[in-house]
């Protein structure tokens, strides 16, 4: 739930906030464990959330737990007075945004699933399908730390690392949909073998999930998360050397990045960009040293952290729905939500 949630059930009536003429909507982050919906008001503040898993116990089709949140949020805005403009829902995989239909999302178990017609269908309203990572990347041009760049790279790190490229605002989708695979990219050939068949992938070595898997394998104590490890450094020499490990592999994939794309900044979001500066100084410093005859971009944290894809959500919802997206629109939504 937002902190800033006036429009809690438990709260006080007087805060219910009035219908926004400029356009509420809705907005959905379909993730592998949870979902999160919100109510975005249309200046951009989240006034209620909900969240909710992303698999039901029953066994139903993970889809219809998809659009039983959207009706709930529908009716959660109506109940407060609020009439929702658009909606927009936004799933990692391959998501054909033109078509609107989820190609395929392995940990949602989504396969050519129509989402933007099935919404449609139940909510009567205008609807905006999405990447999520793209999402992300949207909210970060329009009023994060990628706003007024010509161009930039989000990467989050969690359970995967997926890329976005953003150019003039806008995220480049890949010709089948798949740009920004960059988990992996081999960054030590030869390597440890990747659940996708390679060796060396950046992922294995330098996302949330690979330090945990790596950390164990080594002969670490199981059962620890990359936040663990992160806090451990100083003390245990098996978990210094698999963030250093995860930080060299993460400083020279931005250094073939940066050669590719020569973006003007890089942003690093998802849980693992928590760390600070643990991970920002020594991946700088890799990604300095790697790159010998130019300079190296900026390298920030996100603006939105895990908040990002629901106000890409958003965003594709008022743009779904004809509404205006101005810079800085969303900028009010925490963090965290
Ligand atoms: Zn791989």
């Amino acid at each position: 739930m937002s902190p800033v949630d006036p429009a809690s059930p438990a709260g006080p009536v007087t805060e219910v906030p009035a219908p926004d003429p400029d356009g509420a909507v809705l907005a959905v982050d379909v993730g592998g464990t949870t979902m999160k919906g919100s109510i975005v008001d249309g200046a951009g503040r989240i006034q209620h959330s909900v969240v909710v898993p992303s698999q039901t116990e029953t066994g139903a089709e993970p889809v219809d737990a998809v659009r039983a949140l959207c009706r709930r949020l529908r009716d959660d805005a109506l109940a407060r007075g609020v009439v929702p403009a658009g909606i927009g829902v936004v799933t990692p995989g391959i998501v054909d945004e033109t078509a609107g239909v989820v190609r395929y999302a392995s940990n949602i178990r989504f396969r050519d699933v129509p989402l933007r017609a099935l919404v449609e269908d139940d909510l009567d309203l205008p609807v905006g399908i999405g990447h999520d990572a793209r999402a992300a990347g949207i909210a970060e041009a329009v009023a994060g730390a990628g706003r007024g760049l010509d161009n930039f790279l989000l990467l989050p790190l969690g359970t995967g690392i997926a890329a976005t490229v953003v150019v003039h605002g806008a995220p480049v989708p890949g010709t089948t949909w798949s740009a920004g695979e960059v988990g992996h990219m081999p960054v030590f050939p030869g390597g440890e073998p990747c659940s996708c068949g390679q060796r060396g992938c950046l992922e294995v070595y330098a996302s949330a999930g690979g330090l945990a898997r790596r950390y164990a394998r080594l002969g670490g104590t199981p059962g620890r998360d990359s936040r663990a490890i992160a806090a451990a450094v100083e003390s245990d020499p098996l978990a210094r050397s698999v963030w250093e490990t995860a930080t060299e592999a993460l400083g020279i994939a931005l250094a073939t990045l940066t050669l590719t794309l020569d973006p003007a900044r890089i942003v690093l979001g998802g849980g693992l960009a928590e760390a600070g500066a643990q991970l920002f100084d020594p991946v700088r410093e890799t990604l300095g040293a790697a790159l010998a005859w130019r300079d190296a971009p900026d390298l920030v944290p996100s603006a939105f952290g895990t908040t990002g894809a629901r106000i890409g959500a958003a965003i594709l919802a008022r743009r779904a729905a004809g509404l205006a997206v101005p810079d800085g629109w969303g900028a009010l939504a925490p963090v965290h939500s």
